[in-house]
């Protein structure tokens, strides 16, 4: 027997009764247990950096996005790995920790003591990492909760120092010396690939000046340049000229290019290249540094013309490209500041100042010697710490970097293997690739990676590629190591394999997408002799996961992944970092195919912020929404544009799942007043089928091809899609028409309907893990305990010819529902006839069904002589096509001088116009309503006669006493007495009255109904 449904779902209710059967039946362990011996599908997940205390609903899109695939290829019968990861090192949590210690600077972080720092870092992985888990969970995430891999494990980071060895040992590791973008707060560069995170360019308003530099070789002259960093102008040695460009002079002596200020005179003009070598006083020689300068005009061919004044001002210590320029012309390199960001004591009265306590000392400073010709503010887009959001500021810094010449070429060819989801991401990769820096891989911090280069006085530089390496040849400090991490292994010094003296090991931590690049080499035990049962739980990570460190031979099996899937800024992060590791490691890509999915914004479309007030924590959404409509919200997203997420969309989405709710309810309600019983055995109807019956079947079939198509393209919105079409089939055409034979027992009809419903639900399960079960359990008694263990419901093509049919009697159906609005007559008014041109003959023998549709006693298929065709060209189309020859084409159209040919083409004045070429309208000639669509046009007579107004007013009757039996609260079966002031109506259509209001008895009076 089915349980009784109430009109909607609670949502968030039901889903904590399907997480707790889930628990109690062990329905995962089952799943995994029984496609133990099944295809392996391999999915690597990518980590969640775990400093938050909740699931963020950004989180959630990707975690469900992972789910459904997974869950998918579970009801497909695949093995499969489910390890979660957690991301456990860098900036993210070494900032949270500064920031609730109240520490602002790294000083601050060593007087704290670093022993205790990495404590708390790790206390904060442990706390979050339990608190992504719960939400993960609550989400409806089916992972291996328990055997997670944490990326500051040691075995995690041997695999890197592993890598990093091997890197070395291909000669492609070195230390650059270079101006490079740094976070004078987080006191490190920053790589190229973090400045590509999301929210690192902001708008900013700069000072912006016009500063005047002094020739010292043409009395009075001066060469005048422009600039937003006033800070940076302490360390000018040089400025650039276009040597192709022409500059002027102007009356006052300032030289400035010509093209930037086309309204001044000039009383002397030079090329670019003639001003080359000129000597001009600095604007800061009185500080000693810059004293010891000799400035010049040098010349450059990546000076622009578009603003400033066409010279550019270069401070080598302070700019990337002004450092290039410092090696081509041997210009003097000076570093104005320190870590933090602060003015060296040499910088006399600017020392211990910022970069923008600075500007106003130096802007000050300018207009007292007479050098500033303007000032003014300038908003651009600046580059902020994606982290701390402090300003980044450019800054000389000796930082280790893989070279990426020698491998990109492997890294293209690679990347062109992959099939990306949508395909212009595999473009993006692909121009990352191309155009992307060598790989800066140190960072001056605390809670990282501790890269393992140890620089010996001698010149050489060792490299330790494993802890048992480190243990045989540190000197002293081995046995105090806790964990492979600051500040344990900076104490433990190692014997240079060239002299044997003790060396040091290096400050720097690792970029943490090293830590998350190798993921698929470290939890996959990749050249690891042994399986270590356990054995991923090493350094920070021991006690936190029972995850085992597998062998070689696992690896072999489950690399590469056949899939893996993030947001589109992964592309530049993860999916480039293990990419990179990878190709370097063993030659070819990590995995075979991505789905990678555009942001995240609020369903105004403005970007998610705490400081706004329109974040959504996950909680809550839980609570309001409930998982499976966040799920759904999710699912319906094209990938390739950004998700506008919030309670309006999900209100929206409840909604229209109620669709499908009330379809599931209505084979209850009547299914349980029948007593109806379906068993599983007997899934597919069979007996005696009618063509409607036949149809659902086969559009049933249809439903599981489409959402197989589009899960193995990983796209769910075509899921969603086509779930959505089957939903309105079954509800407003199989319902609809059958709803008659749901009144008494016609067991084909009950059998047919609870067979579509039964295979829609296992189709949408993955995607409403919870609504689907929730179902499934009240629906399918004797067969699977759940939808999940169900399988995927392999129900061979459909039959084509019998959807084709259905499909022409729909579209008929909707233009005369079309022409019925347009002609604004009610729906309950019944009409005399309806003329059908251009439908297919296999809608011919539905004419019954289009005339009960559409409340007309007559549809006739033929021509349409009521209505006019008005043809007009499609200009932007037909005039590039036809050129001059178009303006007779229009005239002759506009006198009807056409003739219609089939497919929606016309033919005109000898020419043949396509369906996309013209704009078609058909007008209803009087007393008729036209509606018209490729090729198929339906026109419905609208007059009306005595007869026909009668039947509108007893469908209007029958309505208002089924109204009246619905507010009564009676229930669908009970029979009442009726009385009805129509005394014609009674008389005349008194027996169809009784049927289709369950009376019993029926009287004139007043409008009134009583329970027989
Ligand atoms: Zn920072
Ligand atoms: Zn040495």
């Amino acid at each position: 027997m089915f349980t009784p449904l109430p009109d909607k779902p609670d949502h968030p209710a039901l889903e904590l009764e399907i997480l707790e059967l889930w628990e109690r039946e062990g329905t995962f362990e089952e799943l995994r247990e029984r496609n133990r011996s099944g295809p392996k599908w391999s999915f690597v997940d990518g980590p969640v950096t775990a400093n938050r205390m909740s699931l963020g609903v950004h989180t959630a899109w990707g975690r469900t996005l992972k789910d459904v695939f997974q869950r998918y290829k579970a009801l497909r019968g695949f093995d499969q790995r489910y390890q979660n990861g957690f991301d456990c090192q860098g900036l993210w949590i070494e900032v949270g920790v500064e920031r609730s210690l109240g520490l602002n600077s790294k000083r601050e972080i060593e007087e704290f003591g670093l022993e205790e720092f990495a404590r708390r870092c790790r206390d904060v992985v442990v706390q979050s990492s339990e608190a992504l888990t719960r939400g993960s969970k609550r989400l409806g995430q089916w992972m291996d909760w328990g055997n997670d891999y944490f990326t500051f494990s040691d075995t995690n980071i041997e695999y890197i120092w592993k890598f990093l060895s091997i890197v070395h040992d291909r000669g492609w590791l070195y230390m650059g010396h270079r101006s490079t973008e740094w976070c004078p707060r987080c006191g490190t560069s920053l790589s190229q690939h973090e400045l590509t995170q999301g929210g690192v360019y902001q708008d900013r308003a700069d000072p912006s000046l016009f500063v005047r530099f002094p020739l010292l070789d043409r009395e009075g002259e001066s060469i005048v340049i422009w600039t937003t960093t006033p800070w940076t102008l302490p360390a000018n040695v040089a400025a650039a000229v276009h040597p192709d460009e022409e500059y002027g002079r102007r009356e006052n002596g300032e030289w400035v290019a010509v093209k930037l200020f086309p309204d001044d005179s000039f009383v002397e003009t030079l090329k670019g290249s003639e001003l080359v070598g000129w000597r001009y006083r600095g604007p800061f020689d009185d500080l000693p540094p810059a004293s010891q300068v000799e400035h010049r005009v040098i010349p450059w061919e990546d000076v622009t013309m578009d603003q400033g004044t066409g010279i550019v001002h270069i401070a080598p210590g302070c700019g990337g490209e002004d450092f290039e320029l410092s090696r081509v012309h041997d210009l003097a390199v000076l570093t104005p500041v320190d870590e933090s960001g602060r003015f060296y004591d040499d910088y006399g009265w600017l020392h211990g100042l910022s970069t923008t306590e600075a500007a106003d000392q130096i802007i000050g400073r300018l207009g007292e010697t007479g050098n500033l010709v303007e000032a003014g503010l300038y908003t651009h887009a600046y580059p902020h710490c994606w982290r701390c959001d402090t300003p980044l500021i450019f800054r000389l810094s000796d930082d280790w970097f893989i070279s990426v010449e020698e491998i990109r070429a492997t890294l293209l060819e690679e990347n062109a293997k992959v099939h990306w989801v949508p395909e212009y991401m595999g473009k993006r990769m692909d121009d990352w690739l191309r155009n992307m820096g060598d790989w800066n891989i140190s960072r001056r911090r605390y809670y990282g990676l501790p890269l393992p280069f140890y620089p010996c006085a001698c010149g050489h530089l060792n490299v330790i590629s494993s802890k048992a390496e480190l243990a045989e040849r540190a000197v002293e400090g081995f046995e105090q190591l806790q964990e492979l991490r600051r500040p344990w292994i900076d104490r433990v010094p190692i014997r240079c394999a060239e002299c044997g003296e003790p060396v040091d090991r290096i400050l720097e931590v690792g970029d943490v997408w090293l830590d998350a690049g190798i993921v698929p080499f470290a939890t996959l035990g990749w050249q690891n002799p042994e399986w270590i049962a356990e054995g991923y739980a090493t350094g920070a990570a021991k006690g936190l996961t029972k995850a085992d460190l597998p062998d070689h031979a696992y690896w072999e099996e489950w690399f590469p992944a056949d899939w893996v899937s993030e947001m589109r800024e992964q592309i530049r992060l993860w999916f480039y970092s293990q990419f990179f590791m990878s190709v370097a490691l063993v030659g070819r890509s990590p995995y075979k195919r991505v789905l990678a999915y555009e942001k995240m914004l609020d369903e105004q479309g403005r970007e998610m912020h705490a400081s706004w007030g329109n974040t959504i924590p996950a909680e809550e959404a839980f609570a309001q929404m409930g998982a499976d409509v966040m799920r759904w919200q999710y699912c319906a997203q094209p990938p390739d544009r950004n998700l506008l997420f919030g309670f309006g969309p999900a209100h929206e989405i409840k909604r229209r799942l109620l669709t499908f709710w009330h379809s599931v309810k209505f084979l209850v309600d009547y299914g349980t007043i029948e007593g109806f019983a379906p068993t599983w055995a007997e899934l597919e109807p069979a007996g005696d089928l009618r063509p409607l019956d036949r149809w659902l079947v086969e559009r049933t079939k249809q439903l599981a091809a489409d959402a197989e198509e589009a899960y193995e393209a990983t796209l769910t919105v075509d899921v969603i899609r086509a779930f959505e079409a089957f939903v309105d089939d079954v509800s407003n055409w199989y319902i609809r028409r059958s709803r008659r034979r749901f009144y008494s027992f016609d067991e084909p009809a009950f059998r047919t309907l609870w067979y579509a419903l039964v295979q829609s639900l296992r189709v949408i399960a993955p995607i409403m893990p919870f609504l689907a079960d929730h179902l499934w359990r009240n629906l399918v008694q004797d067969g699977p305990a759940s939808v999940h263990l169900a399988g995927w419901p392999d129900a061979g093509a459909p039959d084509a010819a019998i959807l084709e049919e259905i499909a022409e009697v729909r579209r008929v159906v909707e233009l005369g529902r079309q022409a019925r609005s347009a002609s604004q007559l009610k729906h309950r008014q019944p009409l005399r006839r309806l003329v059908v041109a251009g439908a297919s003959p296999v809608a011919f023998p539905h004419a019954g069904e289009i005339a009960e549709e559409l409340r007309v006693k007559e549809v006739e298929f033929g021509d349409v002589a009521a209505s006019e065709l008005r043809v007009k060209p499609n200009l932007p189309v037909l005039g590039p096509k036809l050129g001059a020859a178009l303006r007779d084409v229009r005239e002759q159209l506009a006198r009807g001088a056409f003739e219609e040919l089939d497919g929606g083409r016309f033919q005109v004045d000898g020419h043949v116009l396509e369906p996309d070429e013209v704009l078609v309208e058909r007008v209803g000639l009087d007393g008729w309503a036209v509606a018209s669509d490729a090729g198929l046009t339906v026109a419905l007579d609208t007059a009306l006669d005595d007869e026909l107004r009668l039947e509108a007013r007893l469908y209007d009757r029958i309505h208002e006493v089924n109204v009246l039996r619905r507010d009564s609260g009676l229930e669908l079966t009970d029979r009442i007495r009726l009385w009805l002031p129509d005394a014609d109506l009674i008389e005349r259509y008194g027996d169809r009255i009784m049927q289709e209001t369950l009376a019993v008895e029926l009287a004139e009076g007043e409008l009134r109904i009583e329970k027989a």
